[in-house]
């Protein structure tokens, strides 16, 4: 297949937006996937900030961190991202160039556990205040699980009435796939 599947999309454009030394956000740690990703993005002289409010996903993302020597360019909190602008200091305002917000529940976790519309909204809100003009938020939205379509349904309307002057938002995915496959909003800073 020539089409970008929804994660592989995702990282080209946090890609296009990140460069060495930038300061990044993974607002769903999980298993650590995304946080390695970005701390290959932004390199020794940048900085990403992980957050989980699971102790497992700390765990689970501090041993893939440390495996790959990549835990002096990443600070794991243990807290939601709906207080997220308590944890970033105020120099990295304007300076935040790339986040990704990874939904839902924590994949061999506890599948009840999972991210809520209005704190994921608020969690956008004072990122993006932080993020860089052509800076990039990426939200991953899987609707398939019990709650998950209430979450799409409010960040949709979220988004959708974002104003146009401050941001380029778009929406990716595949349309004819069976079991609510997952797409992408990807929000850049104008
Ligand atoms: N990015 C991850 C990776 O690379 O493996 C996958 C993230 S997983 C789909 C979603 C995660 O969001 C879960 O680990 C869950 O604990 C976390 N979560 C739920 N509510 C949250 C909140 N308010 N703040 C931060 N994380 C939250």
């Amino acid at each position: 297949m020539k089409l970008d599947r929804i994660l592989p999309f995702a990282r080209i454009l946090l890609e296009k937006a990140v460069r060495p030394g930038d300061i990044t956000i993974d607002g769903t740690m999980g298993n650590g996937f995304d946080t390695v990703f970005l701390a290959g993005l932004t390199g020794a002289d940048g900085h990403v900030y992980s957050f989980d409010i699971q102790k497992e996903a700390i765990e689970a993302t501090a041993a893939k961190l440390n495996a790959e020597n990549l835990q002096k360019r990443c600070t794991l909190i243990h807290a939601g991202h709906e207080h997220l602008s308590k944890y970033i200091r105020k120099e990295h305002s304007g300076k935040v160039t790339g986040a990704i917000f990874n939904l839902g529940y924590l994949p061999g976790g506890d599948k009840s556990i999972i991210t809520q519309a209005e704190t994921t909204i608020s969690a956008i809100e004072q990122l993006f205040e932080l993020l860089a003009p052509e800076g990039i938020i990426i939200l991953v939205i899987y609707h398939g699980h019990p709650g998950g379509s209430a979450e799409r349904d409010a960040l949709m309307d979220y988004v959708e009435n974002f104003p146009q002057q401050k941001a380029h938002i778009l929406r990716y995915g595949f349309i004819n796939q069976a079991n609510n496959p997952p797409f992408i909003v990807a929000i850049e800073k104008r």
